[in-house]
């Protein structure tokens, strides 16, 4: 491979091939390309990122036995785990090749970037003696709550009554024990404790690179850095900073959405999606469907072909619904959502509160209709309810009614205006983290100091 780049450090990114894990590692080397870098993605073969749409970096897939493999919120963990057994000897392979080629050209190594959950790339770094560095594509605050999940289990104090479920999370605030990322009134199974322990467990790497900012997240980043001896980096929002906007998308965007909304009026459309994995059963789509029906306001509804459990869309729409929704809004498979969230129709975001979807949606200062279904996606919407007040949970089962009383208090009501007044504040924030002298940009430039100067 040929180089030519102002630092003579090549970056090796190891991502997680979920849509919320590899998007954020993708715009995390679009920058530090940016920043003169080579950037090498070793990837599993397993939904591979699209050549085309990053020219610039090389691609390495690393062999992962996973072809067939269906991947669903069910599965989830058990995906992780192959991939971490399957692809460590193919890495090793591929980077020991690569430091050879690097040398010849007078290039080197500087670092393995790579997910949090992929341990695997610690046990090839240490071996090979390249730095290594984790990337948390999550809030700050999801790590401690794996690191309080762990702490209970060593205190034998990890289930308890279900009436305690409201209660704060000492430490933790504003979380309480329902936010948590399993319910902790069952016995949680060992594997899943392992799986909870590995992730925060950093191992010999030498820093930590969030995707979020101080503004968001101030005393919990002081908290985590308490816990963890090497630097961190709060980097975000990362879209924001990378040279390219390039699509990171698995799946083909519907630009349709966007001539649509050109005419559509300010603040008057309601975007609807549940991330890249979230589904919803047969019941809770009529519903949504009436409840938005019902409701008199347009809106642009994300249904992947995968977003009801097991069937196609097409079967579970009555005549009726169809009729109703026929002339007010779109359904797409797959949108520019970035792009939709930043167009000025729109006026509200219903969301699985993804951690992505989440600071993209701060990012335009579009508040938000919270419907977590798994995951950190409880702690990212219990912040955007009760502590940042930009959204609003429908909570326990989805009903028509209620869905239509959520969208009109979030689309036309004095408390919605509000919500978007304070996200219009929270927006400017994060974009100030991100000019000179902000918390993004100088943490950013550390983080680039501090990859150069690493040891060889
Ligand atoms: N996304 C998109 N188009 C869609 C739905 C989602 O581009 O129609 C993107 C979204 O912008 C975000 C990512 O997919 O960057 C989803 O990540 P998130 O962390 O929100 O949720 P996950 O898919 O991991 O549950």
């Amino acid at each position: 491979m040929e180089q030519n780049r102002t630092q003579k450090h090549t970056v090796v990114l190891v991502p997680l091939p979920l849509q919320g894990h590899i998007t954020p590692m993708l715009q995390l080397g679009n920058i530090l390309y940016s920043k003169g870098f080579s950037i090498v993605v070793a990837h599993s073969e397993f939904r591979p990122p699209n050549p085309l749409n990053h020219p610039e970096f090389i691609l390495h897939p690393l062999s992962d036995n996973l072809s067939g493999y269906q991947a669903s919120s069910n599965n989830l963990v058990e995906l992780i785990l192959a991939i971490n057994s399957n692809c460590r000897a193919p890495l090793e392979d591929y980077m020991v090749q690569l430091m050879e080629d690097q040398k010849l050209q007078g290039y080197q190594v500087a670092c393995i970037i790579y997910d949090s959950h992929l341990c695997f790339v610690d046990s090839v770094a240490t071996h090979l003696k390249i730095p290594g560095i984790i990337l948390r594509p999550d809030m700050a605050v999801y790590m401690l709550a794996f690191r309080y999940f762990c702490q209970l289990e060593a205190e034998n104090r990890i289930s308890f009554p279900g009436s305690r479920l409201q209660e704060p999370v000492p430490g933790l605030h504003p979380l309480r024990f329902k936010d948590l990322p399993y319910p902790i009134t069952n016995e949680i199974p060992e594997w899943i404790m392992d799986f909870f322990a590995s992730s925060v467990n950093i191992r010999s790497s030498v820093a930590i690179i969030l995707n979020t900012t101080d503004c968001l997240e101030h005393s919990t980043l002081s908290q985590l850095q308490q816990c963890y001896k090497v630097p961190c980096f709060p980097i975000a929002p990362l879209h924001k900073l990378g040279a390219a906007a390039t699509s990171t998308s698995f799946l083909e965007e519907d630009q349709s959405c966007i001539a649509w909304l050109e005419k559509q009026p300010p603040n008057s459309v309601l975007y609807i999606s549940f991330g890249s994995i979230a589904c919803v059963n047969e019941q809770e789509l009529t519903e949504t469907a009436w409840g938005l029906g019902n409701s008199g306001i347009p809106f642009i509804w994300v249904l992947r072909s995968d977003s009801i459990d097991g069937s196609q869309l097409e079967d579970h729409f009555p005549e009726a619904v169809k009729a109703l929704l026929g002339e007010r809004g779109l359904i797409v498979k797959w949108a520019p959502q970035k792009k939709v969230l930043a167009h000025s129709a729109v006026g509200g975001f219903w969301s699985h509160c993804g951690w992505n979807s989440t600071i993209e949606s701060i990012c335009e200062g579009v508040p938000m209709i919270c419907r977590p279904h798994f995951a950190d996606q409880l702690s990212n919407a219990r912040y955007l309810t009760s502590e940042w007040k930009v959204g609003l949970e429908i909570e326990n089962v989805l009903d028509r009614g209620s869905i239509e009383i959520s969208i009109r208090r979030l689309m036309v009501d004095a408390e919605g205006k509000e919500m978007r007044q304070i996200m219009s504040v929270m927006k400017d924030k994060l974009e100030a983290g991100l000019q000179k002298g902000g918390s993004s940009y100088e943490s950013l430039n550390d983080l680039t100091e501090f990859i150069s100067q690493l040891p060889s």
